[in-house]
């Protein structure tokens, strides 16, 4: 029987938090299929064309027909046969005040075989095949943060990691798909290893995750034996699975934050992600994902197989409904999640999990400079300071002391005693950073523009002139001929 090398990391994670898990939660039910009569996909605000352009009320979708493709290519396939029950304009799951475009279907079976909408592929695609695949499958990174996953295989890459720290507290979407889908996991890394001409894969787990361990280390294919494949067990601290941090805890490499992971050489996937691509190697898109309803005020948490576009409030009242009292659910875990304000709004990709918790009501008071934020920090930042500069409008001076390196973990709110809300202000602050450098990109290619349009003029005046004196010169020169003509016949 094959056997994957398992090695304990010997780094840690400075900083950080080790805090009980409520892993157990939603982990101690099996995984539960959700059957939606209904779903709500957001369309991209990108699309120039909408459905409705293609199809008209109540006309019916096959699953895994495709409904749209995003500007990155990806395309959305239908998640089950389903007639077009409107296409409008409606509130996001954040209720921003930008609306977005909706799509609502209803489903004609709720409970179908599953039958693949693509071609399957042959065994050992190569690159090219492997990336428009995944973009036709609408393959996006399923831990959260939705990036296409064909445009990070652009890159010259030599080793591939797989996430599997998943490190937040509460959140067991990938211990799920490790426990259940490992040969599915294995199958992917075969294929990337191959068609990408990798050169090593570090499986990274945390160390209270023996059961997902147990059932990769059952799966392991012969096939990788000959590789480089090492499955490497880190110790549980939060954010271990941050992507620079769990680079390091792997690889014992450090990568800026100026630089992507991708640009030396090292692509980093969720085991979701990879679950995910495997199905699309055998011909099927994606159109569910696996979420973790989850936290105190859920009545009877697990994990859910879910469509998406199916609606929130249709997967919590599967779990069993939210407790009696005042709640805030959230999109993500209880460090990095977003609170819903429209729950009606159907499942994403990217998510993960739907964590519920009471509401507190949290008086902020000063900063009493105690020094816990910075003790937790995982990129020994001085949060106080960031925080005391963003609150006085001090952009330049956050971004000197590190504003750009914050990974937004949340970290140092947890152990705050003043309640402030750190991590919100330093998104806040990085978000206004990144539309300042994006009016000052758009100003930069508006004065490039500019001058290569006066450039242009003055090369084009300056032609113009040429000709002019070359048109003047031979004009002269044909009129002195003429003269001297004229001269000669009058002698
Ligand atoms: S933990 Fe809170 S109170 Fe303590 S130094 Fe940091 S910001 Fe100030
Ligand atoms: S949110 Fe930013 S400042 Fe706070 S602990 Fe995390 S990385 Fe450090």
């Amino acid at each position: 029987m094959a056997e994957c090398r398992i090695i304990q990391s010997p780094r840690r994670l400075a900083g950080g938090l080790q805090r009980a898990d409520g892993k157990a939660l939603s982990l101690s039910q099996p995984l539960m299929q959700m059957n939606p009569p209904v779903l709500q996909l957001a369309l991209p605000d990108t699309l120039e064309d909408t459905p409705l352009e293609r199809w008209s009320i109540g006309d019916q979708i096959e699953a895994g027909q495709p409904l749209f493709t995003t500007q990155e290519g990806i395309t959305q396939a239908c998640p089950r046969t389903a007639t077009v029950e409107s296409v409008g304009t409606g509130k996001t799951l954040s209720g921003s005040p930008t609306p977005c475009r909706l799509l609502n279907l209803t489903v004609v079976d709720p409970d179908p075989p599953r039958q693949p909408s693509l071609t399957p592929l042959p065994a050992n695609p190569d690159g090219r095949t492997l990336r428009q695949r995944a973009a036709d499958a609408g393959i996006v990174g399923l831990g959260g943060g939705g990036f296409p996953a064909h445009l990070k295989w652009q890159h010259r890459l030599h080793t591939l990691i797989v996430n599997g720290a998943e490190c937040e507290p509460f959140l067991t979407a990938d211990e799920q798909t490790m426990r259940l889908r490992a040969p599915a996991i294995w199958d992917a890394v075969v294929a990337l290893m191959s068609a990408l001409s990798l050169q090593r894969c570090v499986l990274v787990l945390e160390d209270n995750k023996p059961e997902a361990l147990a059932a990769l280390q059952a799966a392991y294919p012969s096939v990788l034996d000959a590789q480089d494949v090492c499955i490497t067990v880190i110790q549980s601290q939060y954010p271990s699975g941050a992507e620079r941090q769990l680079i390091w805890l792997a690889l014992g490499l450090e990568i800026a934050t100026t630089t992507s992971p991708v640009e030396h050489g090292i692509v980093v996937h969720n085991p979701v992600t990879l679950a995910a691509l495997a199905d699309a190697l055998h011909g099927y898109p994606l159109t569910d994902r696996i979420v973790t309803v989850t936290g105190p005020s859920i009545v009877t948490p697990g994990t859910f197989q879910t469509p998406l576009g199916t609606p929130i409030d249709l997967l919590l009242s599967q779990a069993g409904g939210l407790r009696p009292g005042h709640h805030n659910v959230f999109h993500g875990g209880p460090y990095t999640g977003w609170p819903i304000s429209n729950t009606a709004a159907g499942v994403r990709a990217t998510t993960a999990c739907l964590y519920a918790a009471p509401v507190v009501s949290q008086t902020p008071s000063p900063c009493i400079r105690c020094g816990a934020c910075a003790e937790v920090c995982p990129v020994h930042l001085q949060p106080q300071q960031l925080f005391a500069a963003l609150t006085h409008d001090q952009l330049d001076e956050a971004l000197h002391v590190g504003l750009s390196q914050c990974l937004e973990c949340g970290a140092c709110d947890v152990v705050c005693p003043s309640n402030l809300s750190l991590t919100k202000t330093f998104q806040d602050g990085i978000q206004d950073h990144q539309l300042q450098q994006a009016e000052k990109q758009r100003a930069d290619r508006a004065r490039t523009r500019f001058e290569a349009r006066n450039q242009r003029l003055l090369k084009r005046s300056e032609a113009d002139e040429t000709r002019r004196a070359v048109r003047r010169e031979r004009s002269g020169s044909a009129l002195d001929r003429i003269r001297a003509a004229r001269a000669e016949e009058t002698h």
